[in-house]
């Protein structure tokens, strides 16, 4: 594919709706947010792309949630997620119909297949962007994202490659909200597979066999700091989480120091969350972590520090030790429940 100088032939912002065991992960929502966002200056048309077994009936719901046009690859061949299949497929749809902007969620399985796609295409990609802008005269995006561990923000273009592509960190951005409806063109795009290789083969999916949620997903996340102490101290965290059906987080002292898993970490080099509650227990609230959860609709902090950051921001804060808080709300929870 040549190098673009003149990118008036590459048209519309596209979202990449990923699909998991048959559901729409819901950061395909904050996509279509930010797509319509970067539309005001571009003014084109915000498409979605649906890749799936059964995806079908999930396209007006796009529509719904603001794309002007659904592109829908539904077929058994894309009963699992398998890069190369996927890859192939968008990589056509791609080169045909020629979008301008490009957007996939920063997901395990889209930072994988994002970045396929961009070799395929021949373009540039923006990965785990957390802010996005057109700019007016060139109509060039710039993608900023976290660079160097955190330590500062990378603003990145792609000027001379379209489409330009970025993966957008889930959390990152509100939802487009849902207006029902609304109008929009499904588009049923024949798949033709005869002529793709494929070298991997899906064998099978294990899900994680934990009694509390993931943090991407969870509306009520208990996060443990350095105040736990130790990895024993996450039990008390644990059985909270638990109790009210969430997931746990940590701040990054804590995964550092090697009490808990890094796939809990919530903040700038962890993970972004927005939550229903979050409750932060022996966490002081430093700017790195308040990146990851500032977003959250109600923060209770527990710290025996008044001072402590994380207390002044806290919709509840409670002075104390975290273990005799912690214990004293579930016996609370236990004791109204029965
Ligand atoms: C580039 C960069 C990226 C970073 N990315 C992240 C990130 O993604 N996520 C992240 O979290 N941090 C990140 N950090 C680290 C961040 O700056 C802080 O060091 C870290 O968040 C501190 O974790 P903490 O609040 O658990 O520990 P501390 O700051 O040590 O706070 C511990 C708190 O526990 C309280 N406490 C202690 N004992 C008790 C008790 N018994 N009961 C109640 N309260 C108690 C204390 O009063 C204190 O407020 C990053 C730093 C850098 C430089």
């Amino acid at each position: 594919m040549p190098i673009i100088t003149d990118d008036k032939e590459y048209k519309g912002v596209w979202c990449y709706g990923e699909v998991r065991h048959g559901n729409l992960v819901p950061t395909i929502y904050e996509l279509i947010h930010v797509a319509k966002g970067l539309n005001e200056t571009l003014k084109e048309d915000v498409s979605a792309v649906l890749i799936g077994h059964g995806v079908s009936d999930k396209a007006q719901d796009l529509i719904d949630h603001g794309a002007d046009k659904v592109y829908v690859m539904d077929d058994p061949i894309f009963e699992n997620f398998v890069d190369e299949i996927y890859t192939q497929a968008f990589t056509e749809l791609i080169l045909k119909e020629k979008p301008n902007k490009l957007l996939l969620p920063a997901s395990t399985i889209g930072r994988s297949f994002a970045s396929r796609v961009a070799v395929t295409s021949n373009t540039g990609i923006t990965a785990d962007s957390t802010e996005m802008a057109v700019d007016a005269d060139t109509r060039v995006l710039r993608a900023t994202r976290p660079a160097f561990g955190g330590n500062l923000m990378a603003t990145i273009v792609c000027k001379k490659h379209r489409p330009e592509m970025v993966t957008v960190r889930p959390m990152s951005f509100p939802r487009a909200e849902k207006q029902d409806g609304r109008q929009g063109q499904i588009i049923q795009v024949p798949v033709d597979a005869s002529q793709w290789k494929q070298r991997t083969k899906f064998v099978k999916f294990e899900v994680n066999q934990e009694d509390v949620q993931d943090i991407a997903t969870a509306e009520v996340i208990v996060s443990g700091g350095r105040g736990v102490g130790n990895a024993k101290g996450f039990e008390a965290v644990h059985d909270l989480a638990k109790l009210l059906g969430g997931a746990v987080g940590a701040s990054r002292a804590a995964v550092d120091a090697g009490w808990i898993e890094y796939r809990h970490q919530v903040g700038l080099t962890g993970r972004t969350v927005r939550p229903k509650l979050y409750v932060a227990a022996g966490i002081s609230g430093q700017i790195q972590h308040l990146a990851g959860m500032g977003s959250s609709d109600v923060i209770v902090a527990l710290n025996k520090d008044p001072e402590a950051p994380m207390m002044k921001l806290a919709t509840l804060s409670v002075e104390g030790d975290l273990f005799e808080l912690l214990q004293a709300t579930i016996k609370e929870i236990n004791r109204r429940r029965g």
